[in-house]
């Protein structure tokens, strides 16, 4: 999942590329490595270490101007995290140097058949990459020798190459893992995440799978599969660089919750012409056609799709599934004559969600990718696309990319429905009343400070509520480290009590008159053994000494609203427990491997 950015023109490579790397660094963070020219000495000098990119930054400080450069920051996935396994990795000879983002599937036996003479000086699958490279370049031109390499692999990269012997190419591949590539008359840059091409680029084009790309300063080359040169259709940077600062919060996480109602209201205005909702009539009509909806997601999109399957049966009294994709993509279920599927990626580069995408093809029945990257490749992959229009999220836990998702599939279900009530109408009460309550969001402090104080806790809720839960659950752990789990109301009883202990936190979602009283019980019997319980309701079913209140919205909206505590509680918790909260243990944004 790792974050790969390369540079080549008359701008300083050293400051692009780590700027670059600054900004990918969401994608992985287990080390970083860089390599650039060195003008005076004429090779390419490395740089790599365990650590952050800031730490990576202090190594350089002695570093001048360069004029090419590549750069990494890893998310291991074969090999501890060690400054061995930091990427760039270098050929024996040191000719070439590579830094990769994917997996190497077939790297044993590459080894095995290929470089068995060769002595590998790290534990990635990576590095047989360059080693591979540098066997044909014996032979042959460099760029033959990539291409060569490149026949040879299975699995998922995105490739930057260096060659000592020529200083000024830059050589990128790629297949699986996104790669993009910005220009401008100053240069060119490569990179995994159009937030790194960002100012420096005029107009940009993501690669297509199989190419190769040999860059120099004023030639520009693509290979398709075949090695015969092909094009790249390039289109204007519309890249906005505020919107992917941190402004005057402490964290990411922070800014991104409180975005949230504007990103409802950007949603509003892009699908919406004056008071008429209008989404691609072939959407809408694949997904009438559609005898079920398959939703297919990973981790928080995957709770966004439980929450469009209670959204869909209500608006459409469609059947609907929701499948956690690395599952689907290997086991996938019984299929109907004429289903259709709804992918759901944040970034759209989801590689349990493309390996989903192999098996749907051979049915040959209608995709729709719901994504917050306009260009992503499961965007271009699919029937239709829907755009999320979250705008950058950089802080690993999703926030603001969940609730847009959430508002999406609502827009969605409502426009293949039959069901009419003013939609747009709700959807801006919903965004008031969201910034009502966000705005007294330091209120949570105490409540997270005083109630998580064991390393487990609860969240319980029935129907939309439960959803909302697990949810909930998620982003405790993802952040604060603290065992959560999300249950619904009613299964508690039967088993997972036994957990419940003296001051266990047990948080309670009430959001449906139909089974509030239900879930109050549920919390009553958890409270007799014990637990400390915290009860989130809204307002019309609140009772006097329920914890956190929160303002009515239209039923169908309210797992939006139920979600904004749960959020701030992780945040909280996770804050006084001195975690990196943008940038979480063991995780990456991006989840680019399978
Ligand atoms: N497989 C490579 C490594 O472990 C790259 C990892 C990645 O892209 O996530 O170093």
């Amino acid at each position: 999942m790792c974050g790969i950015v390369g540079y080549l023109g008359d701008s300083n490579a050293k400051d692009i590329v780590l700027e670059g790397l600054h900004k990918l660094e969401y994608r992985g963070y287990d080390s970083a490595g860089i390599s650039l020219y060195n003008l005076e000495a004429g090779v390419f000098d490395m740089f790599k270490d365990k650590g952050r990119v800031d730490h990576l930054a202090s190594l350089l400080q002695d570093v001048h101007g360069s004029t090419v450069g590549i750069g990494h920051t890893r998310w291991a996935t074969h090999g501890k995290v060690n400054r061995a396994n930091a990427h760039p990795h270098l050929s024996s000879s040191k000719r070439f140097i590579v830094v990769h983002n994917g997996v190497i599937e077939n790297y044993r036996m590459l080894k095995r058949d290929f470089l068995s003479h060769v002595r590998l000086e790290s534990e990635t699958d990576t590095e047989v990459i360059v080693h591979l490279i540098e066997m044909f370049a014996q032979t042959m031109e460099a760029p033959e020798a990539i291409h060569e390499t490149l026949k040879l692999l299975e699995g998922s990269y995105a490739l930057l190459v260096l060659d000592q012997q020529r200083p000024n190419r830059l050589i990128a591949a790629k297949n699986k893992s996104p790669l993009l590539i910005g220009r401008s008359d100053r240069g060119y840059i490569v990179a995994s995440d159009l937030m790194a091409l960002g100012k420096h680029s005029a107009d940009y084009a993501p690669l297509e799978d199989y190419t190769m790309t040999v860059i120099e300063r004023d030639k520009l080359a693509i290979y398709n599969r075949d090695y015969i040169e092909a094009t790249l259709a390039f289109e204007p940077m519309d890249f906005d660089e505020d919107s992917a600062e941190r402004g005057p919060y402490p964290h990411f996480m922070l800014k991104e919750i409180m975005e949230q109602p504007l990103v409802v209201r950007k949603i509003l205005s892009h699908y919406f012409d004056e008071e008429t909702l209008v989404i691609n009539e072939a959407i809408v009509h694949d997904l009438r056609e559609s005898d079920r909806i398959h939703i297919l997601a990973a981790g928080t999109s995957m709770h966004a799709g439980l929450i469009g399957k209670h959204l869909f049966k209500i608006l459409t009294g469609k059947p609907v599934e929701v499948h956690i994709a690395s599952e689907f993509a290997y086991n996938p279920p019984a299929l109907s004559d004429k289903p259709a599927f709804l992918m759901i990626s944040q970034s759209g580069e989801t590689a349990d969600l493309r390996a989903c995408m192999s098996h749907i093809r051979e049915v040959n029945q209608p995709v729709v990718t719901l994504t917050n990257v306009r260009t992503s490749t499961l965007a271009r992959e699919a029937d239709h696309k829907m755009e999320l229009l979250a705008g950058p999220e950089i802080a690993v836990a999703s926030t603001k990319a969940y609730t847009a998702q959430l508002v999406v599939l609502t827009l969605l279900a409502y426009a293949v429905g039959k069901q009419r009530f003013n939609i747009k109408q709700e959807l801006s009460t919903l965004a008031h009343a969201m910034e009502t309550y966000l705005a007294k969001y330091e209120r949570i402090d105490t409540l997270a400070k005083t109630v998580l104080t064991k390393p487990n806790a609860f969240y319980i809720g029935r129907g939309l509520d439960y959803a909302v839960a697990l949810e909930a659950a998620l982003k405790l752990k993802e952040i604060s480290y603290i065992h959560a789990e999300g249950f619904a109301a009613g299964e508690l009883k039967h088993g997972t009590i036994a957990l419940i202990e003296e001051n266990t936190p047990v948080f309670g979602i009430i959001s449906d008159k139909r089974i509030a009283l239900n879930t109050r019980s549920n919390l009553d019997e958890v409270k007799s053994r014990g637990a400390r319980t915290v009860i989130i309701a809204l307002e019309s079913l609140s009772e006097e000494e329920d914890d956190i209140v929160l303002p009515d919205v239209h039923p169908l909206l309210v797992p939006v609203m139920t979600v904004l505590p749960t959020q701030l509680i992780a945040y909280y918790a996770a804050l006084h427990r001195g975690c990196d909260i943008d940038k979480p243990r063991n995780l990456a944004k991006s989840v680019t491997v399978e």
